[in-house]
């Protein structure tokens, strides 16, 4: 199945209508009053082509809470500064437990499975801070996110950040438990200070989508040929996005869609198919691994319409 570029834009006013009316939503992450108060109707989804068409519908140029999903742009970040060293610290595997999990710690002396569970994503922020001042990286995340998506606009809710601050309980025990097995180096509160600002980065899905290109096109960006990352990398990153980008709902993920993909609280969900396409879905509502649950149905429409899972032959 290949589909024309007309047909692609159909197709996502299609699952945008089809969505619309849909009763089972999920439920809008309540943890912080900013997230709990986004009307769970929202809907938006943005696909952008290896030849940098667009196309979008519903809600997809409004801003929501990226969340987990910076945990792939830091994963590309720290790559950046310090390599395959990374993976002493942190590991590869899926957790097959809760995005905020403690548990496999204590068993597996304080390495998190992957750096897209909190404790990952903590310790990753850690290693930027092994060079930078929090300041520094959040204003080096802000940076890449923006030339990412050729975005200046695109900013850090810091009502989000003080809020995830002020509720961060389990978040400061991994870390504090991290700590304590020697693989948190920096002050505590200056690795979950850089965190939060990282999940607090506001983006529409036009802007996340586009952001996400360069894993599309083997680590370019595919319309300037700019290199963000090399081929290598690039195809790791997405192998991990298939793996452990939905927490312990990443086998249901590859499993219905086929697609690396990462999914924040916020409700949305960068996936990519390699050489064809990034798509950026947001949907508030939630499941109970805490994933989209429109988001993750408005995918699987999408390449059961386009033939785009990755295991499909091309
Ligand atoms: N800010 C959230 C947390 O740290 C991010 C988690 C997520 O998106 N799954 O708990």
């Amino acid at each position: 199945m290949d589909p024309g570029r007309n047909d692609i834009g159909r197709i996502v006013a299609e699952i945008a209508e089809e969505m619309r009316g849909h009763a089972h939503r999920g439920k809008v992450a309540d943890y912080i009053p900013p997230l709990a108060c986004v009307p769970v109707e929202k809907f938006g989804l943005a696909v952008v082509m290896a030849d940098g068409t667009v196309h979008c519908a519903g809600d997809c140029d409004e801003p929501f809470s990226i969340q987990s999903i910076s945990k792939v742009f830091a994963l590309t970040l720290v790559l950046g500064a310090v390599g395959d060293q990374l993976w002493k610290r942190v590991g590869r595997e899926p957790s097959g437990s809760a995005f905020n999990s403690i548990v496999q710690l204590e068993t597996e002396h304080g390495i998190p499975r992957n750096p897209f569970i909190n404790a990952g994503a903590i310790v990753v922020c850690d290693v930027l801070l092994g060079g930078l001042q929090p300041r520094e990286a959040i204003g080096q995340m802000l940076r890449f996110v923006r030339e990412l998506a050729g975005d200046d606009t695109i900013a850090i809710d810091e009502t989000v950040a003080r809020a995830e601050q002020e509720t961060g309980f389990r978040n400061m025990a991994l870390a504090n438990y991290m700590r304590a097995f020697g693989n948190i180096h920096a002050p505590v509160d200056l690795v979950l200070g850089t965190y939060f600002h990282f999940c607090a980065l506001a983006m529409s899905c036009r802007q996340l989508a586009l952001a996400g290109r360069f894993l599309m096109a083997d680590g370019r960006n595919p319309v300037s040929g700019f290199s963000v990352v090399t081929p290598r990398r690039a195809r790791r990153i997405n192998a991990l996005m298939m793996s452990c980008g939905h927490y312990d709902n990443s086998g249901d993920f590859a499993y219905r869609i086929g697609l690396p993909g990462k999914s924040g609280v916020g409700g949305g969900i960068l996936a990519v198919v390699p050489g064809i396409a990034s798509i950026a879905v947001w949907s508030p509502g939630l499941n109970r691994s805490g994933n989209s649950h429109l988001g993750q149905l408005a995918l699987e429409r999408l390449v059961q319409k386009t033939g785009w899972s990755v295991f499909e032959p091309r």
